[in-house]
C-alpha cells in the first residue's frame, strides 16, 4: 500500500457519487432519529495510557458528523466521556522497574484514583486526558468532556443501575446468546469498588432495592445505598447502551473490536431496546490507522506509540483533518512520517487551489470545508513545504508570513526528525573538492550565469542543460559537481531553487573561489 495520494481520494470519491460520506451520515441520522431538537453525537474511551492516533479516527469521525449536521442547519452537540471510573488493568510497559513495581499495586482502582507516575501531581487519568484534550483543540475539536468517574462517584447513575440489577436475567439472555459457554448464575451486571482498599476484587453478598451487601479480598466487609455512595460501575456491555440512554444519544462511531457479531455495539443495541427502552444510535465502523516511515523514531518512553501531538509535529491542523476527511471511516489509511509528507502537501496546496479557484467539484469542495478549522476569506498564500525544507536549512525564513511561518515550523521538525538524508544538507563556506578542467569551466560559466540580474528559476534551470553541453560534461556530472561545491554531497534538493534558496550573491562568492 502506498501513501495517501490523490489517485486513492479519486478513488474512493468517485465525482458521481452523490454525497460526501460525513454528510450522508448526517442525512441518515435526521432519517432515522427524526425531527430532535438537538442531535446529541458521542464518543469516548478509558485513560488507559497514551491516547494513539487511531482513537484519535473516532474522535474526528464524531466532530465531522457534528459539523455535517450543523450544515444541513440542525443543532448538534458533541459530548466525550472519559471512561475514568474504569479498572486500572495494566501497568504501561515502559515504566522504569522500580515504578512498575510500585504501580502494580494500583491494579483494580478506578484509574482517575490512581497517580500518575510522570512526576505530574495528576491523576493517572488526568495526565492522558489533558495531553490528548489540548491536541484536539489544536485541530479545532473542543467536545463537552465528560468525566465518568466524577458522574458515578456523584450517583448519577444510580437509576440507571437499578434498572440493571432488577432486569439482571434478561441481561444474562441477551449476552448469553453469543456466548459459548454460558454466565454464572449469580453474575452481577456491575462491580463494586471496595471503600477501603479502592480496589475492585470485590464479591458482592446481597441486592436489596437500593442496598448492596459486599466482601473485599482485603477483609473489609460492607452494605450501603447506592443512591448515596458512588462506589459502584455496570459492567462495560451494559455501562455503554445506558449511557446511550442517559444522553439520548444520536450518532456513536465504534472501533473493530466492538463491532463484531456479538460484539459490545451489538449486545448494547438489544440492552439499549430491551432494558432502557431506547433506540441504539446510529452507529458506523472506523477501522485502523497505520503509520508509514516512522519506524524506530517514536520516542521509547511512551512505548512506541504514535500520537495526535507526533502528528502535529509534521502537519499542520488542517492537513491533519484532510487525512481523515478524504477517506470513509471504514477504510483504513497510513500516516506517512517520511518523504510522502511532501506529496500530501502539495495535494492539499492544490484543493485548496482548486476551491478559491472554484474549480473544485462537490466532493472536494465538502472535502476542503471540512478539513481547514473555518473557512478563509481569500486564499492563504502558502509556501510549498518542499521549498520549506530548503529554506529553513539555508536559514532564510525571515520573510515568510504568518501561514509560512507556522508551515515552516513543522517542516523543520520533519528535517530534524524523520526526512531521509538527500533533503538534509549544509552549506559549504569553501570549496573544498578537487575539479577536471571541463568540471571548472562549468562552474565558472555558472558564476558569470548567475551574475546575469534577471535571471529567473526557470531559466537558470535551462541554463544547466546548455553548460553542460558547452563544457562537455554531462548533465549527471554537472548536478553532481554543483551539490558537492555547494552542500557537500552528490545529491540534493532541486538546484536552481537551492541557488535562489540560498541566495544568488552567496553563491556567487563560493564559486569564485574556482579558478
Ligand atoms: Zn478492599
Amino acid at each position: 500500500m502506498g501513501g495517501i495520494n490523490i489517485f486513492k481520494l479519486k478513488f474512493f470519491f468517485p465525482s458521481m457519487e452523490k454525497f460526501f460520506w460525513a454528510d450522508k451520515i448526517a442525512e441518515d441520522i435526521i432519517k432515522q432519529k427524526g425531527r430532535k431538537k438537538e442531535f446529541v453525537c458521542a464518543s469516548g474511551i478509558t485513560p488507559s495510557g497514551t491516547v494513539h492516533i487511531g482513537n484519535f479516527r473516532e474522535v474526528i469521525t464524531t466532530d465531522l458528523v457534528v459539523r455535517a449536521l450543523k450544515s444541513k442547519g440542525r443543532k448538534a452537540k458533541f459530548i466525550y466521556s472519559w471512561d475514568d471510573f474504569d479498572r486500572f488493568r495494566k501497568v504501561p510497559e515502559n515504566l522504569p522497574e522500580k515504578k512498575k513495581k510500585e504501580w502494580e499495586n494500583y491494579i483494580g482502582m478506578p484509574v482517575s484514583e490512581v497517580p500518575s507516575p510522570y512526576d505530574d501531581k495528576k491523576s493517572y487519568a488526568e495526565h492522558f486526558e489533558q495531553e490528548f484534550e489540548k491536541s484536539l483543540a489544536d485541530v479545532g475539536i473542543k467536545p463537552n468532556f465528560i468525566r465518568q468517574s466524577q458522574r458515578n462517584k456523584k450517583c448519577f447513575y444510580a437509576p440507571l443501575i437499578k434498572k440493571a440489577l432488577d432486569e439482571r436475567k434478561k441481561i444474562i439472555k441477551i449476552l448469553d446468546k453469543y456466548r459459548k459457554e454460558p454466565l454464572e448464575k449469580d453474575w452481577m451486571p456491575i462491580e463494586v469498588y471496595c471503600e477501603k482498599c479502592r480496589k475492585d476484587s470485590t464479591k458482592i453478598l446481597k441486592v436489596e432495592g437500593y442496598v448492596i451487601g459486599y466482601e473485599c479480598e482485603c477483609g473489609f466487609k460492607n452494605e450501603f445505598d447506592f443512591r448515596k455512595k458512588g462506589i459502584v460501575k455496570l459492567k462495560w456491555r451494559i455501562d455503554w447502551p445506558s449511557r446511550w440512554f442517559y444522553e439520548k444519544v444520536d450518532f456513536e462511531p465504534g472501533g473493530n473490536d466492538h463491532s463484531v457479531h456479538g460484539g459490545s455495539f451489538m449486545t448494547g443495541k438489544e440492552i439499549s431496546k430491551e432494558i432502557y427502552d431506547y433506540d441504539a444510535p446510529m452507529y458506523v465502523m472506523y477501522d485502523f490507522v497505520n503509520i508509514k516511515g516512522a519506524e524506530g523514531k517514536m520516542s521509547k518512553s511512551k512505548g512506541n506509540v504514535v500520537t495526535l501531538k507526533d502528528v502535529e509535529e509534521i502537519y499542520e491542523p488542517e492537513i491533519i483533518r484532510y487525512l481523515f476527511v478524504g477517506t470513509r471511516p471504514n477504510k483504513g489509511f497510513e500516516i506517512s512520517f517520511d518523504n510522502d509528507v511532501i506529496k500530501i502537501y502539495e495535494d492539499y496546496d492544490e484543493l485548496e487551489r482548486k476551491y478559491f479557484e472554484k474549480e473544485a467539484n462537490g466532493q472536494e469542495k465538502r472535502i476542503y470545508e471540512l478539513s481547514v478549522l473555518k473557512v478563509p476569506k481569500k486564499k492563504p498564500e502558502r509556501i510549498s513545504f518542499r521549498h520549506l525544507t530548503t529554506l529553513i536549512q539555508t536559514g532564510k525564513t525571515e520573510k515568510l508570513g504568518k501561514y509560512g511561518k507556522q508551515r515552516a515550523e513543522k517542516a523543520k521538525n520533519w528535517i530534524e526528525k524523520y526526512a531521509t538524508d538527500d533533503f538534509k544538507f549544509e552549506l559549504k563556506e569553501k570549496v573544498e573538492t578537487k575539479l577536471t578542467e571541463n568540471q571548472k569551466e562549468a562552474m565558472i560559466s555558472l558564476k558569470e550565469i548567475l551574475k546575469t540580474k534577471k535571471i529567473n528559476e526557470d531559466d537558470l534551470l535551462n541554463e544547466f542543460y546548455n553548460i553542460s553541453n558547452a563544457s562537455g560534461i554531462s548533465v549527471k556530472e554537472f548536478f553532481e559537481t554543483a551539490y558537492v561545491i555547494i552542500i557537500g554531497k552528490r545529491k540534493g534538493p532541486r538546484l536552481a531553487n537551492l541557488i535562489f534558496a540560498i541566495g544568488k550573491d552567496k553563491v556567487i562568492k563560493l564559486l569564485e573561489q574556482i579558478k
